[in-house]
């Protein structure tokens, strides 16, 4: 039997930074041997809430960037589709055929929308925003996708698709398999500990950090605000050093030592942190050493993400023609051409 296929992407509005690994990268790694991937680099998704030329003059670098960090954390090349979602237009044409099978009720009533509008500033819900999930479902039933990794709040999207493909099979013939969400999660805080850590919020740690960028992130982080001095016992829930720790630190004595102490007043945040700096820079040298290995061949993520876009543009070239043959529209033309073949024949 074929291996199955899991469609995800993400937006290039940057680099990725460890809250994108956490709430999503990671799991990528652990499905990358057991399905047959399809990762989208998402600039029409981008124009829903970022469209100016100054945003889409930054595609082709953040998109870059994206694909580099991938390889960076272990996705190999061989096992994964790169592509460039601008440059499948096949999904447009399959998402303007998809886009009957869904009302603008549904739609408006997805609360995803109406915080992603909220989240950009805009007062009005724009038309491609509004038929995001539409899009999105185009993303998944190009490659005719059965798991979608997504986090929690975008649960509800991949449930709208499903329904799209459940009515298309119905209306039309079977030709989709019903994708299914695969909730992957986690969330990191940022190293303000105010909020989730994003790339805009000035709290992030980039996977392309070098070492001493991440040590001074790390020395710079919010603790327990109420521990003026080390023997002051301080609290461990919800202190974004210990979250780090738990999440990166594979050292787990070391990491309920400092926790230990740490609510005793033992310890000050100075090796709390100078730990953390040591886990982070662990963790991110395998991500360095692989990185330097494909910067050094130049230009390999263009054509790898030039390669995947056309291996992208066939799949979707095959799945449209059996949405068309199977609604009926191949016939309509063919009615058309034969119509119009005959009468050439006819008048040379
Ligand atoms: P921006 O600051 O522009 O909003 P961002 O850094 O928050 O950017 P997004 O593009 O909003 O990144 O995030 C894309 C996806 O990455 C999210 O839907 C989520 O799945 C995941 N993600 C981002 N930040 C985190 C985080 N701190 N923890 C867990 N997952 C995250
Ligand atoms: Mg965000």
């Amino acid at each position: 039997m074929p291996q199955k296929r899991i469609l995800t992407g993400d937006r290039p509005t940057g680099k990725l930074h460890l809250g994108h690994y956490i709430g999503s990268h990671r799991h990528r790694l652990a499905l990358q041997d057991q399905y047959e991937c399809f990762f989208l680099v998402a600039d029409l998704h981008m124009l829903t809430t970022k469209n100016t030329k100054e945003d889409i003059l930054a595609i082709a670098d953040n998109a870059r960037a994206i694909v580099l960090d991938q390889l960076a954390i272990g996705i190999d090349p061989a096992k994964v589709t790169f592509y460039l979602q601008s440059a499948v237009h096949e999904i447009y044409e399959l998402q303007l055929l998809l886009s009957g099978l869904v009302t603008v009720e549904r739609l408006q009533q997805l609360p995803t929308i109406k915080d992603m509008a909220d989240a950009a500033g805009l007062e009005q819900i724009p038309y491609n925003l509004l038929g995001y999930p539409v899009l999105q479902s185009a993303d998944i039933l190009m490659p005719r996708a059965h798991l979608v990794p997504v986090g929690k709040d975008n649960e509800s999207h991949v449930e709208l698709s499903r329904q799209i493909a459940r009515r298309f099979n119905n209306a039309y013939g079977e030709v989709f398999p019903l994708p299914e969400p695969f909730v992957v999660g986690g969330t990191l805080v940022g190293t303000d500990g105010q909020a989730k850590m994003s790339k805009s919020l000035d709290n992030a740690i980039f996977l392309s950090d070098d070492a001493a960028t991440v040590r001074r992130r790390v020395f710079s982080m919010y603790t327990d605000p109420n521990r003026i001095s080390a023997d002051v016992p301080g609290n461990v829930v919800g202190n974004p050093v210990f979250q780090y720790h738990d999440y990166f630190n594979p050292n787990q004595a070391e990491v309920e030592d400092l926790k230990e102490r740490y609510r005793a007043g033992r310890v000050g945040d100075v090796e709390v942190k100078e730990k953390l700096a040591i886990a982070l820079n662990n963790f991110l040298d395998p991500i360095r050493e692989r990185r330097a290995h494909y910067e050094s061949q130049t230009g390999y993520v263009d054509e790898l993400l030039y390669e995947g876009t056309l291996a992208a543009r066939q799949e979707g070239q095959a799945t449209l023609s059996e949405v068309k043959k199977a609604m009926g529209l191949t016939g309509v033309w063919n009615r058309v051409s034969r119509g119009a073949e005959k009468r050439r024949k006819r008048n040379p």
